[in-house]
């Protein structure tokens, strides 16, 4: 592998080349790549504890994976988000961040940032930092050592806290996204607010959703936000707040804490209409809804040729396919997965 990427370093916008709109009138501005399918944690909701892994062959070099970025970011992507599997294990992610940063340089991405379980950040933050990411979101579930090796199943809390530790002193700010997990964490839920906002960081709660085959059931695993939320009005005092991150998260101001808390509520609250996203996994394949089946192969039109006109093509017939929404179900009929493939694969 070489020391640097060496790519086109060309201004991303390009003349005449136009915005992506979908057919909903809704421009797909920001973009999330799963740059593995791999990860050092087995979380119980994400994946089984045996996963097969896709054959390295099958992945889009980290060349690849710049090309299609930039791609996007020719066409008006002004945020850019790594995730996984864990970003931070694939090996030279950092020349990958370094390659992209020139579209921040240039002014056409707003931000570069990642999603990650935190694990790596001690060795990683400061390589981050001086990317130019200036924001990371860290998943943390719990601050109990047991439960979190449990939920987990192989990671340590003391290194995801450390890895917090090493991304505060590197300058980065941190959000916290916690899963909400029915009789796992849900009694912990105070504490976390209480400990990310004493240290100045916002948390956000999600919603478990039913993507992939996992082993224990997901109704067992539902935990709705909207009875989190009625909870925690007993005991905070939740403002509504308008603060807007463009992502499906809604914001209340914690006013004991003075801190931001946010609910991602993809089952209980269907927040499709302004949806600015879309997502393409390690091997090219571009997901214009998470809950969603539908999907465009962009691997083979980036192989097919040096050019980029194969592959804006597929990107414009894919995106005039984005669907209205998803519509995710969880009860004890519904024993299937909504869908068969694991959040790994696209990233959340
Ligand atoms: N490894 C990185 C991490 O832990 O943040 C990035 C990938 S991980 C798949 C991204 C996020 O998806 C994590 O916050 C994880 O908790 C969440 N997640 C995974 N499976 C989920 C599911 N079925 N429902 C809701 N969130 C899920």
């Amino acid at each position: 592998m070489a020391d640097a990427l060496i790519l086109d370093a060309k201004p991303a916008a390009m003349p005449g080349r136009t915005p992506l709109v979908d057919k909903f009138g809704r421009a797909i501005t920001y973009l999330r790549v799963s740059v593995t399918d791999r990860c050092d944690f087995r979380c119980l909701y994400c994946m089984s504890e045996n996963m097969t892994f896709l054959p390295k062959r099958d992945l889009l070099s980290l060349e690849e994976l710049d090309r299609l970025c930039s791609a996007f970011v020719a066409r008006g992507v002004r945020k850019l988000r790594l995730t996984g599997g864990e970003p931070l294990v694939r090996r030279d992610i950092m020349l990958l961040f370094r390659s992209l940063a020139r579209h921040l340089e240039t002014g056409a991405l707003d931000e570069l940032t990642l999603t990650t379980n935190g694990s790596q950040l001690p060795r990683f933050a400061d390589q981050l930092a001086a990317c130019g990411v200036k924001r990371i979101n860290i998943s943390l579930d719990t601050l109990d050592p047991e439960k979190f090796s449990a939920i987990t199943r192989w990671g340590e809390l003391a290194k995801v806290l450390a890895g917090v530790d090493a991304a505060q002193a590197a300058g980065l700010a941190v959000k916290i996204n916690a899963v909400a997990l029915k009789g796992t964490n849900e009694d912990e839920i105070p504490a976390l607010i209480e400990w990310a906002h004493g240290r100045g960081v916002e948390l956000s709660l999600i919603e478990v959703m039913p993507l992939g085959e996992i082993g224990p059931e997901r109704v067992d695993q539902y935990l709705p936000l909207s009875l989190v939320r009625a909870r925690l009005s007993q005991r905070y005092t939740l403002e509504d707040v308008d603060y807007r991150t463009g992502g499906p998260a809604r914001y209340v101001r914690v006013r004991e804490t003075g801190g931001r808390l946010g609910f991602i509520t993809p089952l209980t609250h269907n927040f499709c209409e302004g949806c600015n996203r879309v997502r393409v996994t390690c091997t090219g394949t571009l997901f214009m809804c998470l809950g969603q089946e539908d999907a465009a192969d962009l691997r083979t039109p980036l192989r097919a040729s040096e050019a980029d006109a194969l592959l804006q093509a597929a990107i414009d017939e894919a995106i005039a396919r984005k669907p209205k929404g998803h519509d995710f179900v969880i009860d004890r009929r519904t024993r299937q997965p909504a869908l068969a493939r694991h959040m790994s694969t696209t990233g959340g």
